[in-house]
């Protein structure tokens, strides 16, 4: 880091106010107002160089931008508001002052359309590639939090997008679906809701398994996106496994008791364990092939 003082000054000089921060970055700790009887929802993600995003390609802005939106999305995905951020970098030895303050300027033009305020953050420089990492603060604000755990026999199952190919691009620039989340959970009875990050075969499992359920796909509802189909004539693998497997969509997967006329139905909710695919030749399991997180 060339100069830290000189970063925190422009960093100071770069925060907009919010009446919800009582004190923003630059003191020790930042201080916000928090709605009595309101929950607070916490979560973590890092995004590391070259696994998920490759900094020779993305300029700063972009991988600023990537790495608040996926937790908006978390955000999302439990249908909460979001409220602050706190952002943690290890930027590598010799980077520049710009190229920091460009990380930073991706993260607030993700961060300001939610008027979620960056209240603090740490920098530092090691020998290695960069690791970014923000942590959310998110409010329930009148809605209850929609976990994984409670879908049911019988729910429908439904996506807000269509799927595959997003290693073509979207996965740094897609668009969290936060007041979308926020107006299916008001309007239609969703039990459970996961955001695409892994891929619709391993995120309908997580919601299985922690719901203890089964799910049956019907593999010609999925929505595919054009992405799959370019992907596709590049590595030959059929449009329909890069919307099940590739991941990183950033849509909403939810379950609803119920009809729900704002999304994609793809299937049902079951008894038992595992999720099925319907094609033209009867049920078959469906692998989880999506992104695993290496550990
Ligand atoms: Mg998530």
């Amino acid at each position: 880091m060339p100069d830290e003082s000189d970063f925190i000054d422009w960093i100071r000089s770069q925060q907009t106010h919010a009446a919800h921060v009582l004190l923003p970055a630059g003191d020790d700790l930042a201080i916000l107002r928090w709605p009595a009887d309101d929950l607070l929802i916490a979560g973590v993600d890092q995004v590391l160089d070259g696994v998920h995003f490759d900094s020779k390609q993305h300029n700063p802005r972009s991988i600023g931008q990537k790495v608040m939106n996926r937790n908006l999305s978390d955000c999302a995905a439990m249908a909460c508001l979001p409220v602050a951020a706190l952002a943690t970098v290890a930027l590598p030895s010799g980077s520049n002052l710009s190229y920091a303050k460009e990380l930073y300027l991706g993260l607030k033009a993700a961060a300001d359309p939610f008027d979620c305020a960056i209240i603090g953050g740490d920098t530092a420089s090691w020998p290695h590639p960069l690791a970014f990492t923000v942590t959310i603060l998110a409010r329930s604000a009148g809605i209850q939090p929609i976990t994984r755990g409670h879908a049911k026999a019988g729910d429908n199952i439904y996506i807000t997008g269509p799927l595959g190919g997003s290693i073509l691009g979207r996965h740094m620039t897609f668009s969290p679906r936060v007041h979308e989340a926020r107006e299916l959970a008001t309007h239609y009875p969703l039990t459970a809701m996961i955001d695409l990050s892994d891929g619709l075969s391993r995120d309908l499992d997580h919601i299985c398994r922690q719901s203890g359920v089964g799910a049956i796909v019907d593999s010609t509802l999925i929505p595919i996106h054009p992405d799959a189909v370019e992907l596709s004539r590049q590595d030959h693998r059929p449009p329909l496994q890069h919307a099940l497997h590739d991941g990183e969509d950033y849509e909403l997967l939810f379950t609803c008791a119920g009809p729900c006329d704002r999304a994609i139905r793809i299937g049902q909710i079951t008894t038992g364990q595992g999720v099925q695919l319907r094609t033209d030749q009867g049920l078959e399991p469906l692998p989880t092939l999506g992104w695993q997180h290496r550990l």
